[in-house]
């Protein structure tokens, strides 16, 4: 054994930190000066292992945000399940290379495990294929390569030798709300993040199907279509039974963000909201938000394994690729070398079960709606969207004539400052709104009343303030 000194440390830090998490202001963002004691030049000589984490620790601290906590809303950012956390100090701790089987049968088994606890949850089909990769922006990567692949090799071309110069076009269809990670991954394949079809959405930022259907009427060839589980600012799902409909019938992928929305499958209450994603060739999921394991952790999911297999694998002498019914882990993500993520996949959902985990996001609904419902009893606090899932959009409004953009964001910067809650602001068709996303495993009813009393108080300073008195 060596000196676990360092070690030691780290589990009393980490046990101090999550003790005071639902405490300790969400707060401002400071500036860099607060932490310039990580800052200094390469040390010549080395440091006592325990001390490099007591100072790590120390010069961490100011500028530690506490997202993990219950009353943080800003983006979509969930928190850590005790038994997530802790499978990922255990993953840490074994330091596996999940690549290959070889390297790590017990990654690799685990990992198959929990790719069909996965799809079983979700009620995606048992046969898919599954990649744990670094978040959402990488599981929409993923799919999308395997939709390339396909889409070419049914006209002939085989994407991968060939690469795209000279290849037959693809065209690829997406709504004007998809997420900002579906375009960048859509350039980083050649495919372009302008040289797509942006189809309009409705007032709650669903793609709409009509459109779709024309975009798909009008060309002949490759096709990939990319509809959203899940709006980051409204929480809307496009209407996948519609979109799905008209990709079958023209022959077009249909890929599904559903880095957050997705979750919604895993509740009887709420699976009608995705209904028909369930037909989609491909999902991007992340677990690291709704599910909440720690980062950096999302899901890839491939409805057809060949594909997904040939845009991803690599083959050379000496990798000692499994035969039979293993599973080589890199066979479905962009790594080579890589952290054995799924394993605190798996521990959330062992820790879960599928009651807990469609408990999860029904509460986080439900506390969305809390929120929503309880910021509107305020007379000139308005709520913009439809809270069908876990964000909610406010806009607050000034007493007499002025505008409502400015204050809106001034509210925000307040209620950031002032740091019982986190919240963040977006612009939704035009207008200036918070915006708040319920998305943790221990935020309760307490924090919603706690945060929207918060949110209350800097609406009411920030109209006195402005009106003058
Ligand atoms: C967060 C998000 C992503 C990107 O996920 P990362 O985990 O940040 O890479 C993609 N799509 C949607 C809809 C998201 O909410």
């Amino acid at each position: 054994m060596t000196d676990d000194g360092a070690l030691q440390r780290a589990y009393q830090h980490a046990r101090a930190f999550l003790n005071t998490l639902s405490d300790r202001p969400v707060g401002p963002p400071v500036p860099a000066q607060a932490l310039t004691s990580l800052t200094g030049p390469l040390p010549e000589n080395g440091t006592d292992p325990a001390e490099v984490i007591d100072g790590l620790v120390r010069g961490a601290e100011p500028g530690l945000v506490a997202s993990a906590g219950p009353r943080y809303f800003g983006f979509v950012i969930g928190g850590s399940l005790p038994a997530a956390l802790a499978a990922d100090w255990l993953t840490s701790a074994w330091d596996q290379n999940a690549g290959l089987y070889v390297i790590s049968p017990a990654a690799a088994v685990i990992e198959d495990v929990a790719a069909s606890w996965v799809l079983d949850i979700l009620g995606l089909p048992a046969t898919s294929s599954v990649g744990f990769v670094t978040g959402g922006m990488m599981a929409n990567f993923t799919a999308l390569a395997s939709a390339r692949h396909e889409v070419l090799a049914r006209v002939g071309w085989d994407v991968e030798e060939r690469g795209l110069i000279g290849a037959p076009p693809v065209r690829v269809v997406i709504g004007e709300e998809a997420h900002v990670t579906v375009a960048r991954s859509l350039g980083l394949l050649g495919l372009g993040r302008a040289r797509v079809t942006r189809v309009p959405a409705d007032e709650q930022g669903r793609m709409r199907a009509g459109p779709v259907r024309e975009a798909l009427a009008s060309h002949a060839g490759p096709t990939i279509v990319c509809a959203q589980a899940g709006n980051v600012n409204t929480g809307a799902f496009d209407p996948f039974d519609e979109i799905a409909d008209a990709a079958r019938e023209h022959g077009a992928w249909l890929h599904i963000d559903g880095a957050f929305g997705l979750w919604a499958a895993a509740s009887p209450a709420l699976r009608p909201l995705v209904s028909g994603a369930t037909r989609a060739d491909s999902w991007a999921l992340d677990a690291h938000k709704w599910l909440n394991v720690p980062y950096d952790n999302g899901i890839a999911v491939v409805a057809h394994p060949q594909p997904h297999r040939a845009a991803m694998s690599m083959t050379a002498a000496y990798l000692m690729r499994s035969s039979g019914d293993a599973r080589d882990p890199s066979d479905w993500v962009p790594e080579s070398s890589r952290r054995a993520r799924g394993v605190t996949v798996y521990a959330a959902l062992r820790t879960l079960g599928r009651r807990g985990v469609a408990d999860l996001v029904e509460r986080d609904c439900g506390l969305a709606v809390h929120m929503a419902d309880t910021l509107r009893q305020t007379s000139g606090i308005e709520i913009l969207n439809e809270v069908v899932l876990n964000q909610v959009l406010v806009r607050f409004h000034p007493r007499g004539a002025g505008e409502a953009d400015a204050l809106t964001r001034a509210v925000i910067s307040r209620v950031q400052q002032e740091g019982t809650c986190w919240t963040g602001g977006t612009t939704w068709h035009g207008l200036a709104a918070m915006r708040i996303s319920v998305s943790g495993w221990s935020t309760t009813r307490e924090d919603i009343a706690r945060s929207a009393a918060a949110i209350t108080t800097a609406y009411a300073r920030e109209r006195e303030r402005t009106s003058g008195g």
